[in-house]
């Protein structure tokens, strides 16, 4: 699945470093949107678990919360 794009993830290569335990979870070696790279297990990519290095978990956090700010605003001007 080289070069497959999961969320801010891009799979790179094959981690053939990794200890894969019984052999079934390739390692792969991707690379976030930002910069960070890790290596990360094949299921937990096939799955989605993984969607960023926690960069894209931050952005979501901002946006819930800008999201929360407007909300406020909007309460605020019809109660005037
Ligand atoms: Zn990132």
């Amino acid at each position: 699945m080289t070069r497959q794009q999961i969320g801010a993830w891009r799979v790179i290569w094959r981690d053939t470093t990794a200890i894969t335990g019984n052999g079934l979870n390739t390692q792969w070696i991707c690379r976030c949107q930002c910069g960070t790279v890790r290596s990360i297990r094949g299921d937990i990519l096939r799955q989605a678990a993984s969607m960023s290095c926690g960069c894209m978990d931050r952005l979501q956090a901002m946006k819930y919360e800008s999201k929360v700010r407007d909300d406020e605003q909007y309460d605020w001007v019809w109660s005037e």
